[in-house]
């Protein structure tokens, strides 16, 4: 018999593997604004066109690459963010994979423009399906702007698979949101079909919630603060009278990541004992700060979910903190609801 197994190409293993990062335009906005932040960007745009179907392009005025850099960029496994297995569990940025741009360049129009602080021009490349197809000097303010142009414009079956504009956008405002959250203290703006969605200037949580979700909701929020050796925890809940049936305004930060946890959820859910209608979830912007050692974010490809080591123990402190922290505000659970 003959031997049949032979190596995918380049091109082709890009492709398959962009399928677990980019499954939609909102995908390439959560990369591409997590790279702007890891390059310690405080002020960044946003720019989308048609749902993102048409355009991403993300503007920031971070750190920037050299030439060589960004080249290197856009191969699969290149980062400058972690060098071994071990600084996984020492990570202070969002990306460690280096398999974002990669992924993206393997299935849309990518551009380039980057400069860093000491050099006196910057770098333009422009990617095609993963080849290089010009880089050219150019004038550019320091740090970074991509556009991604065309999404998934050689894999026609994804393409067609996307949802109305209305549904995309939905989407990406919600990473949008939870980057924002995340980082208050950088400058925000979002812009939609050129049109102004979010101009958020660098602030507080509590200022950021309140751009964000309008004046009214600033009555609605009740902080929350708490310390110990494993976990810290800070940020606001909203006022049971609030709770929602649908899920709405739930957010935890580890780290200052977006996460997502039902065990979590469960937990300050359970805070809010007699204080809920019942099928009505509470709303809340929790960050949590935890030792990077006792915490595993490798678990999935898109970082939303992580593992504690110790679990129960944050579990019952997260709970106990809401829990006080409604009764300092005097909400305390009523057993006759008609008195
Ligand atoms: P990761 O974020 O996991 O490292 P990416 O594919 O998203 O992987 O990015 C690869 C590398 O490109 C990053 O490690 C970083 O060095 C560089 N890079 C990406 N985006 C930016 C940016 N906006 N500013 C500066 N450097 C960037
Ligand atoms: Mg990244």
């Amino acid at each position: 018999m003959t031997d049949i197994i032979e190596l995918l190409p380049d091109h082709v293993a890009n492709q398959i593997a962009a399928g677990e990062v980019v499954q939609r335009p909102a995908s390439v906005v959560k990369e591409l604004l997590e790279n702007a932040i890891d390059a310690g960007a405080d002020a960044i745009t946003l720019v989308i066109k048609d749902a993102g179907k048409t355009l991403v392009q993300v503007i920031d005025n971070g750190k920037g690459m050299t030439v060589t850099d960004a080249r290197l960029c856009f191969e699969r496994h290149a980062t400058s963010k972690i060098k071994s297995a071990d600084d996984l569990f020492n990570l202070h940025t969002k990306g460690f994979r280096g398999e974002a741009l990669a992924s993206i360049a393997a299935i849309a129009h990518v551009e380039l423009k980057t400069r860093t602080e000491a050099a006196e021009v910057g770098t333009a490349i422009t990617i095609e399906g993963s080849e290089v197809v010009s880089q050219e000097v150019v004038v550019t303010p320091k740090g970074t702007t991509i556009s991604v142009k065309n999404l998934f414009y050689n894999i026609p079956a994804r393409r067609n698979f996307l949802k109305s504009n209305t549904v995309e956008t939905r989407h990406i405002i919600d990473e949008f949101h939870r980057v924002a959250l995340a980082h208050p203290q950088v400058a925000f703006i979002m812009l939609n079909n050129g049109a102004d969605v979010f101009n958020l200037a660098a602030s507080n949580l509590r200022q950021r919630i309140v751009n964000i979700f309008g004046t009214k909701t600033n009555e609605k929020l009740v902080p929350v603060e708490e310390e110990t050796e494993i976990l810290k925890v800070s940020g606001f809940v909203l006022k049971p009278e609030f709770a929602k049936k649908s899920r709405g305004e739930q957010f935890f930060f580890v780290n200052h990541r977006f996460i997502k946890s039902s065990y979590l959820h469960h937990a300050v859910k359970s805070a809010f004992e007699g204080l809920l209608k019942e099928g009505t979830n509470p709303g809340y912007f929790l960050l949590l700060e935890v030792d990077t050692h006792s915490i595993d974010i490798n678990i999935h490809p898109t970082k939303t979910e992580i593992k504690f080591d110790d679990e129960h123990a944050i579990y019952a402190m997260l709970r106990a903190t809401v829990k006080h922290s409604l009764g300092q505000f005097s909400i305390a659970p009523v057993l006759d609801f008609n008195k």
